[in-house]
């Protein structure tokens, strides 16, 4: 079955558009990066092109890598941020794979042993701790250079 064609007014193509707010971690011309506001953890982060696709099947191949790059940078940065021992890095396709915004993201969620992750779209956290920890992010990102 095809997949549904690009929403222009899905949730992240707003947040692009500056029409929603969101705790902005890293912009670049081709990338976002912002605070999950139902996270799975602290310091859950999103990483998305600027270029519209749905999700991993319809993104330009090229502009994959440049995604894949960031997400590595970001990465970096949250792990240090949130002193982690380790990452989980979600990427879902479509409703039967678990996605429900449908512009192409890439989760970050640093984590620690014996620590669980809490539940896709389990709750909203509180904007001041999003705040918070998308400043942690940020200097991280400055401490890269
Ligand atoms: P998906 O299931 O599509 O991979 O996940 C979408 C993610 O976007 C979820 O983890 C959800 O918490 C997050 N999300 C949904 N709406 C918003 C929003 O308005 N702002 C932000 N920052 N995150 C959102």
């Amino acid at each position: 079955m095809a997949d549904a064609p690009y929403d222009p007014d899905n949730i992240f193509a707003k947040i692009l558009r500056g029409e929603i707010p969101c705790h902005r971690v890293y912009e670049d011309d081709h990338t976002l990066a912002f605070m999950d506001v139902m996270p799975q953890g602290e310091g859950h982060t999103l990483v998305i092109p600027k270029a519209p696709s749905r999700g991993l099947l319809d993104a330009d191949p090229e502009s994959l890598g440049v995604l894949m790059a960031r997400v590595q940078k970001v990465a970096r940065a949250v792990k240090a941020a949130f002193q982690a021992e380790g990452l989980t890095l979600f990427q879902f396709n479509e409703p039967a794979g678990g996605q429900t915004v449908f512009h192409l993201h890439v989760h970050i969620i640093p984590r620690r042993e014996g620590v669980p992750l809490k539940r896709h779209e389990g709750g909203m956290a509180d904007n001041a701790v999003l705040a918070e920890h998308a400043a942690r992010i940020r200097a991280a990102l400055e401490g890269q250079g």
